[in-house]
């Protein structure tokens, strides 16, 4: 199941409500799916979803989620280490993105006047599905709700100066999410790839990943108590670069789908 967030009109179907619902997709992935089915409430524990169905065209996609944190990861793959200049970290390197910095499938990534270089970071992002605390990787698959698309967007002169991340990574729009929340596990040779103006700038397997999933989580929920919708960035591979005014990017991940983006001077 793939599931989304889109603004519905207050006449949905079958007593579904209006305004901006989580609706799930059904389909093989596939084909481009037809209609979507709201769901009442949140996915957050057994799915609600209503009868009818409301058709895909014309609907504004919103975020998947709105996370209460989203906790990005450095570093978390060699080849991208070693472009930074720096060693793979030995645990997991943390920071924490604000949850204002989430745009949506469509929206745009503004180019701040404060900084010179703006980077793209194409990710694996891992939603969270329960309210959890010091999870062991073995149990890490029962807090997940599923995957979706992240581009970590870094104004990489202000991190060099500032020598923390906040401000580099915390901008408004830093953190498109989606197009939606995969639920179904990845296939194995998932990849991560991410394209400006169809140039494929970055493409590695999941597998490279050096601190896999499980232990992200398990790293991670030692440190913080993770409530539902929350998000864990996993890092982003070898290929980073800039951004400019107009261009149009692109984050890929097999089995979940496309992130789009345009870009935009402030
Ligand atoms: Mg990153």
């Amino acid at each position: 199941m793939r599931i989304a967030r889109f603004s519905l009109p207050p006449d949905g179907p079958d007593g579904a409500p209006g305004g901006r619902v989580f609706a799930g997709i059904e389909g093989d992935g596939v084909t481009e799916p037809e209609v979507v089915r709201p769901l009442r409430g949140h996915p957050f524990g057994d799915l609600d979803l209503v009868d009818g169905t409301v058709p895909l065209a014309g609907l504004r996609m919103l975020p998947p989620v709105l996370p209460s944190k989203i906790v990005g990861i450095g570093k978390n793959y060699a080849g991208h280490a070693a472009e930074m200049g720096s060693d793979i970290p030995e645990s997991p390197l943390m920071f924490l993105k604000p949850n204002t910095a989430v745009i949506g499938p469509g929206g745009v990534i503004r180019l701040p006047e404060q900084s010179q270089q703006v980077d793209f970071e194409a990710e694996l992002a891992v939603v969270i599905g329960s309210l959890c605390r010091n999870v062991a990787a073995a149990d890490a698959d029962e807090v997940i709700l599923g995957y979706t698309c992240a581009n970590d967007v870094t104004a990489r002169d202000l991190q060099r100066a500032d020598g923390q991340w906040t401000r580099a990574k915390g901008f408004d729009t830093f953190c498109p999410l989606g197009p939606w929340i995969q639920t179904d596990p990845l296939p194995d040779a998932a990849a991560v790839t991410c394209e400006v103006n169809g140039d494929v700038r970055q493409q590695a397997p999941l597998s490279d990943l050096v601190h896999g999933v499980p232990e992200l989580v398990e790293y991670v929920s030692s440190v913080m108590t993770l409530l539902p919708g929350d998000v864990i960035l996993t890092g982003t591979p070898a290929g980073i670069g800039p951004l400019a005014d107009g261009d149009h990017v692109k984050v890929t991940i097999d089995g979940i789908g496309s992130l789009s983006n345009e870009v935009s001077l402030d």
